[in-house]
């Protein structure tokens, strides 16, 4: 074991609850289960893997193009074009590295429904104004309203604003922060349901843990594939842990509840 993890494990047992009371972290995989073979990030497909090996939740990333239309991708632009200022037509035939169609969010939850059982994680991606993030937060609410997919919707963001928005529009949306600078205490203040954290920005603030914990703020950590950082979620206690390795992280889970 290296040096600072040795050290961010000591500060971790100073501050964390027995054992026995630590949550069992859910697996969410992250863009989807895209490492199994065949698979793209945020594809359609890789939706449908997470669904089949029992993950709590797969997450996504949404950006809305200008003419409103929401679709599935991490960057804000695709090659050249910028998402949120081209029409839904200039990236309708884009294809991913697979072969898949880039999807839509509506084609997204429209896969998603079918598997009632695991959540739909959806990060809402910053945009170039606070105007243009709150249209399209409220694009992407709208759509999962008439979806009928409301329950099933987990919501995360970068973005305060983004965030705020999100429980301005359903107060009891679950939504969690992911920029990693505020506390878990400052989440609670402003009725947020969660901490979305690097794993580094856990490391480097071991007193989250419990603050995260008294404050009833749900702590997930990404992106953590390696054997030791999935121990130190484990051992964090965190409700959540996002994952390239979706397969690696619940068998870890599971040898150690044993279940
Ligand atoms: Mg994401």
């Amino acid at each position: 074991m290296k040096k600072t993890s040795l050290l961010s494990m000591l500060l971790i047992l100073l501050f964390i609850v027995p054992a026995n009371l630590l949550a069992q972290p859910k697996v969410i995989a992250h863009r989807g289960y895209w490492t199994k073979e065949g698979s793209a990030e945020n594809s359609i497909s890789s939706l449908r893997n997470a669904a089949e090996i029992g993950c709590y939740g797969s997450e996504f990333d949404v950006n809305v193009t200008e003419d409103g239309i929401p679709v599935i991708n991490h960057d804000g632009n695709i090659g050249e074009i910028v998402i949120a200022k081209s029409p839904y037509s200039a990236i309708a035939d884009i294809t991913l590295p697979n072969g898949e169609k880039l999807p839509t969010l509506k084609e997204y939850l429209t896969e998603g429904k079918k598997y009632p059982e695991m959540k739909m994680i959806l990060e809402i991606k910053s945009a170039y104004s606070p105007e243009a993030e709150r249209k399209a937060t409220d694009a992407i609410m709208q759509l999962v309203e008439e979806m009928g997919v409301k329950k099933q919707v987990e919501y995360i963001a970068f973005s305060l604003n983004v965030t705020l928005r999100i429980l301005e529009n359903d107060a009891k949306a679950k939504v969690s922060y992911l920029n990693g600078d505020l506390p878990p205490y400052a989440l609670k203040k402003l009725d947020i349901f969660g901490l979305d954290y690097y794993i580094q920005v856990m490391r480097n603030h071991p007193e989250w843990i419990a603050d995260a914990r008294k404050n009833k703020v749900h702590m997930n950590i990404w992106t953590v594939d390696d054997p030791e950082d999935i121990q130190f979620v484990i051992d964090c206690g965190a409700d959540y842990i996002t994952t390239n390795q979706p397969v690696r992280a619940q068998k870890m889970i599971a040898d150690q509840y044993g279940k």
